[in-house]
């Protein structure tokens, strides 16, 4: 899947060779998109056509670089975890919020309950899902769902945002791993919040409809240091992003964040909807969408659009 590429020799702060290779990016996320497939295991996310594929690149000065599928409306699902994570931090602190869920990556997958039932009590971290149902727990006893909404809509400067609910639906008839994961973080007596209350709080945020261009201005509000570029409204305090980033870097892209730290090196999350929302530096956020995942979960055809990205304007963190 990942691949090597030649070192540039073109500026690769020039707008017409940035929007080239955004353009070659897309070319070889919608090629790749070929080799994947898309969730069923939430019966909704099986009707996604699997051929879409789109991206947005968004700065804080200047239009939006868009080709393909961006405007198309899909559900956020993991992705909420970095909103989810983001309004624990600001609404409940730092400490607190850490006092409940660890900050290590697990190299296993997103809904395991292996560690959490035989290594330690807390979740390994809020980027898998039994980390961000204890977020969720601790979020549902300061605020309920539309308070967290409009969070999302400002964490995404989307106003646009609103329930899916034909996958909020499906999620919960479906979601019994998840419910394993919430009754056992409350048999050990360190979930937060009532169960249902708590899983009904986690289903919905993971059945948010964003798109592309959602996903991007995200990872543009991360890179403006929680700062919405266009109004000046301070949605999180920068310390507070500096935290998030880092388990998006480490913890993001399920049990191959090593690997795509290694070759992609953008912070970045993704969600089985075929969402990846990555943030460059102070420079700009990257929004893609193609619900062909690969055998990790992530978007196939993200993750080939991502790399190459990464590889010809050298947007690797420690580039
Ligand atoms: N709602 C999904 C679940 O809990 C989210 C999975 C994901 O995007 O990683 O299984």
């Amino acid at each position: 899947m990942y691949s090597t590429y030649e070192q540039p020799e073109f500026d690769v702060h020039d707008p017409a060779e940035i929007r080239r290779v955004i353009y070659e990016a897309y070319c070889n996320g919608k090629e790749a998109a070929a080799n994947g497939r898309a969730a069923d295991y939430i019966p909704e996310l099986a009707k996604a056509d699997p051929g879409d594929f789109g991206i947005c690149v968004m700065g804080a000065e200047g239009d939006p670089i868009v080709f393909g599928e961006v405007e198309k409306r899909f559900s956020i699902q993991s992705i909420s975890k970095v909103i989810n994570l983001a309004a624990a931090l600001k609404f409940l602190g730092f400490r607190e919020t850490f006092s409940h869920v660890g900050m290590e990556p697990t190299g296993d997958a997103f809904n395991s309950i292996l560690k959490l039932d035989t290594v330690s009590d807390l979740p390994f971290n809020p980027m898998i899902n039994a980390g961000a149902i204890q977020i969720a727990g601790m979020l549902s006893n300061v605020m309920d769902f539309g308070e967290l909404l409009d969070f999302a809509r400002a964490f995404c400067m989307d106003d646009g945002i609103a329930l899916n609910e034909a996958v909020y639906r499906s999620e919960s008839e479906t979601g019994d791993r998840n419910r394993a994961i919430v009754y056992l973080l409350k048999s050990k007596g360190v979930l937060q919040g009532d169960p249902e209350k708590t899983l009904d709080l986690y289903f919905r945020m993971c059945s948010l409809n964003v798109n592309a261009r959602s996903l991007a201005q995200m990872g543009l509000l991360l890179a403006c240091d929680g700062q919405n570029p266009f109004t000046g409204r301070h949605i999180v305090h920068p310390g507070y992003i500096r935290t998030i980033k880092s388990l998006m870097f480490t913890c993001g892209m399920y049990d191959e964040s090593g690997e795509y730290g290694v070759r992609v090196g953008i912070p970045s999350k993704s969600g089985v909807g075929g969402g990846i929302a990555g943030t460059v530096g102070h420079r700009f956020g990257i929004g893609v969408y193609g619900p062909a995942l690969n055998k990790k979960g992530n978007s196939a055809g993200g993750i080939a659009a991502l790399e190459h990205l990464s590889h010809l304007l050298k947007l690797n963190a420690f580039s």
